[in-house]
């Protein structure tokens, strides 16, 4: 079974979320918590937890089928400690968030060495991070985005993923969520189908198919090994449809949420039929 859907608004709070997904035809849906470019949030009140948990049941949402995206900000790789001390505090309340909402994955960006320290000491802070948070918040599985590596941000070579998953202690708890764009723009080619099979089967050896919990599905505007991070629409960038279409037939991607983060919102719905359609 493949799960489909789109990053959705929570404009008006988070149990709108779900409505959002249902309309646009998803299976499957990504949100923020609380405001992804500040620091502070109001706590989920009592009323809201309650509207997200009976809307998602309604629309036929499992905890397997929502990908919570964590904030901006948070950089849990961080040379310095205030920066790294403020990262790991709102990493806890996002994870608690999602243990409130009754939700199981929280996807975020590993970090960013910021040319301060070395990668190698960057991605063990990654993995303290990760074990500091789980301490606190049970449940919750820490789900590693990789990234297209733009600057000192860590996590465009499935090495990285490796890395931190290798020091993290409870590894049922951790995770991985590959974003096709991130996946391209890095070096990894997707543009035919014995390029994905090459990508993936490297994924497989270096990270392994058990820890993938997530897929962001997007197009790349930018070309082959760029490291720059713009998304565009399905089939309109560099990394075509055959892409797509091997995800929607290996079984390896079934029962994970698979996210649309396309820039145009309004062809979503159109999106999520053409991939289902495949
Ligand atoms: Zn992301
Ligand atoms: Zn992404």
């Amino acid at each position: 079974m493949k799960y489909i859907g789109a990053h959705v608004s929570a404009a008006g709070g988070v149990e709108n979320a779900p409505l959002k997904a249902r309309e646009i035809g998803a299976t499957a849906f990504a949100l923020f918590t609380r405001n992804q470019r500040q620091w502070t949030a109001k706590p989920l009140t009592d009323e809201s937890i309650a509207a997200f948990k009976s809307n998602c049941e309604a629309c036929g949402f499992s905890p397997a089928q929502v990908l919570p995206h964590d904030s901006y900000l948070i950089n849990l790789g961080h040379p310095e400690a205030e920066g790294l001390e403020k990262s790991r505090t709102a990493f806890v309340d996002e994870m608690r968030r999602c243990s409130q909402l009754g939700l199981s994955l929280l996807n975020f960006h590993p970090g960013s060495h910021l040319k301060k320290i070395s990668e190698e000491q960057s991605l063990a802070l990654v993995a303290e991070s990760i074990n500091l948070a789980h301490e606190q918040v049970p449940g919750v599985i820490a789900v590693i985005e990789n990234t297209a590596g733009q600057g000192s941000n860590l996590g465009h070579r499935f090495e990285h993923l490796a890395r931190i998953i290798s020091r993290v202690d409870d590894q049922d708890r951790v995770g991985v969520c590959l974003d096709t764009c991130h996946t391209f723009a890095a070096g990894y080619d997707l543009r035919t189908k014995a390029a994905c099979r090459k990508t993936f089967s490297e994924f497989d050896r270096i990270v392994g198919f058990q820890y993938l919990r997530g897929m962001h599905l997007n197009d790349s505007k930018r070309e082959l090994g760029s490291r720059v991070d713009r998304h565009h629409s399905l089939g309109e960038g560099h990394i075509g449809w055959k892409c797509f279409e091997f995800i929607m037939k290996d079984p390896r991607f079934g029962g994970i949420p698979m996210v649309l983060e396309t820039i145009d919102d309004s062809i979503w719905a159109r999106e999520i039929r053409e991939l289902n359609a495949l």
